[in-house]
């Protein structure tokens, strides 16, 4: 497999505000992440609000900078935001938001939106535009008698589908999507789902699927990365590691997905909120959390190592085989 993303020990710091007497500490939004997209294959990314995740979207469709590392696309360095060469990646790179009604201009018509990106990077002419425009919307469920209206006199699900419609417009080979699903009802969220993955499949698309919630993204990854205060803390096939995880972080948010046999009692229950990524933790940034602590953990920082199966873990207890509930 080719890799289409590739992202080499990234970093986003925001620095910390000046006060008139002091300042507040930058915050680490994204720390030293390495990953990669495949072409043709979905990375999960997972992790409570505030875990970086949405920056780390940002960072992989350059909309934003890194402090340190380095962003690849298709085996060249990610152009600078915004620059001549960054926009013509555009058409290559889309991003798919959380709210559709804010993602659509209410004042113009579904098949204006869909069509935009193509006047924008001049492909087709009006005829070749309309035609695709019509397709698109047969691709994503939506009826061209939609075409003429605007995004308030659609459902939920029909603006999620318009605004995926007028993603793929010009052909993508990545698409970021954060939290596609969730401000949808739960019933429209698996026919969407089921949707993207039917377009990307047919389209061999790479997706970056961001989300907090661990059971869509075990139906559309190959790949999962858990992310805990701005850090990958296990990386892994998504078979595997939502299967069998490893870090107790991954072990807690796997455990709190609903599972027919799983009784309460079973689900680990983390106590407190993520920690302030301005204030992180000493040693393991989890410690204050985390069921299995020892000594160590709150001095140390553990590194993501590769396990024998093929995964990465960060946690001291992460050993080949070792049940870290016991
Ligand atoms: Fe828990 Fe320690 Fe592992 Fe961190 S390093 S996840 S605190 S056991």
């Amino acid at each position: 497999m080719t890799a289409l993303l590739r992202l080499d020990a990234v970093a986003k710091i925001y620095p910390g505000q000046r006060g008139l007497f002091h300042k507040s500490p930058d915050v680490r939004a994204v720390d030293g992440v390495s990953l990669v997209v495949e072409a043709g294959r979905t990375l999960g990314v997972v992790g409570e609000s505030g875990c970086g995740k949405s920056t780390l979207g940002r960072l992989a469709l350059g909309l934003e900078r890194p402090s340190e590392g380095r962003v690849e696309f298709d085996g060249a360095a990610m152009p600078p935001p915004g620059s001549d060469a960054w926009r013509r990646l555009r058409a290559r790179m889309q991003l798919v938001f959380q709210d559709p009604l804010g993602a659509l201009d209410r004042r113009l018509t579904i098949a204006r939106q869909i069509e935009e990106p193509l006047v924008i990077h001049g492909i087709g002419d009006a005829a070749a535009r309309r035609a695709r425009v019509a397709q698109l919307l047969i691709d994503v469920g939506l009826g061209e008698n939609l075409a003429a209206r605007h995004p308030h006199a659609l459902s939920g699900g029909q603006r999620q589908r318009a605004v995926l419609a007028r993603a793929l417009a010009t052909d993508p080979a990545l698409l970021v999507c954060d939290e596609p699903v969730s401000a949808l009802d739960v019933s429209i969220q698996a026919q969407v789902v089921n949707m993207l993955i039917d377009l990307q499949k047919a389209r061999g698309i790479a997706m970056m699927f961001i989300s907090h919630d661990l059971k869509v993204v075990r139906q559309v990854s190959d790949t999962v990365a858990v992310m805990y205060l701005g850090r990958i803390v296990e990386q892994g096939e998504a078979d595997q590691v939502l299967a069998a995880p490893q870090h107790p972080y991954t072990r807690a948010l796997v455990s709190a997905v609903p599972t027919p046999g799983r009784t309460a009692r079973e689900r680990i229950v983390l106590v407190g909120d993520p920690p302030n990524p301005a204030a992180r933790p000493s040693g393991c940034a989890f410690h204050p959390r985390c069921p299995v602590a020892i000594a160590a953990c709150a001095v140390e920082t553990p590194i993501l190592r590769a396990m024998p199966d093929g995964r990465s873990v960060a946690c001291h207890l992460a050993q080949p085989n070792m049940d870290l509930a016991a």
